[in-house]
């Protein structure tokens, strides 16, 4: 049998990496994997539990009891933790404050990291993330590091939050965003970096549609090199 092939996707927040994975995975037939969404769910979990991030034997006994699982409908991300579906919920405001200062932890990052490469091992995937291609895949077939500016990707996600949450504001968005880039890129455990051989795709006027011509443009090679 011939060898399973990962796509790593890494960037910024709402920089429209799973915009980019979904679509990808669905022209390649790859399985989508949202990491970010595994993060999210483990900060809901602690929220909803009062789980002490500074206690590591409270994070323990936390992460025992988590059970995290994807069902993947239409390349959509639909995850459930310990079997009640979470999808809509962890992208709300309150998840979004915390899911930096908990994805810091290395514990967590230990147990997610090694969920995500067991999901990697025999299949196709696209996987979007912060550490995918120096971390999780280190060897991925295809690397890419998305960024765009940051005004623009707050709009963006303003604009996909607004109907669900009209109290939301751009300076809100604009904020969460800034203080995430800056968790994820300067903490200690796996923090947001390029991988020497990722290619960088900077989505700032790109449509979806360019970018995703502009990805299999540079995968279509490697992938038919395997
Ligand atoms: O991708 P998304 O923006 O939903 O991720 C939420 C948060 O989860 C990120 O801001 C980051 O703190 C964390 N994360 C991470 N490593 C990943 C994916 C997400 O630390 N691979």
């Amino acid at each position: 049998m011939s060898k399973n092939i990962v796509v790593a996707i890494d960037g910024y927040s709402s920089c429209g990496k799973s915009t980019l994975a979904k679509a990808l995975a669905k022209k390649l037939h790859f399985i989508y994997v949202d990491s970010g969404a595994m993060y999210r769910a483990v900060t809901l979990y602690f929220l909803r539990n009062n789980v002490d991030q500074s206690d590591i034997s409270q994070v323990a006994e936390a992460l025992k009891n988590i059970h995290l699982n994807f069902h993947s409908r239409d390349y959509e991300t639909h995850i459930t933790l310990n079997d009640e579906e979470v999808s809509e919920e962890i992208r709300q405001m309150p998840v979004s404050d915390n899911v930096s200062a908990v994805s810091a932890i290395h514990d967590v990052r230990v147990e997610m990291v090694k969920q995500q490469q067991r999901m990697g091992k025999s299949k196709n995937i696209v996987m979007d993330g912060r550490d995918i291609g120096t971390a999780v895949f280190p060897h991925a077939d295809v690397k890419i590091f998305m960024t765009a500016d940051p005004k623009v990707r707050a709009e963006r996600r303003y604009k996909e939050m607004i109907g669900k949450n009209p109290d939301i504001t751009l300076e809100e968005v604009f904020k969460n965003i800034a203080n995430r880039d800056y968790q994820d890129t300067t903490r200690k455990e796996s923090p947001l970096v390029r991988a020497d051989d990722a290619i960088i795709l900077d989505n700032t006027d790109l449509t979806p549609q360019q970018q995703l011509d502009f990805a299999l443009d540079r995968i279509h090679p490697l992938i038919t090199n395997i």
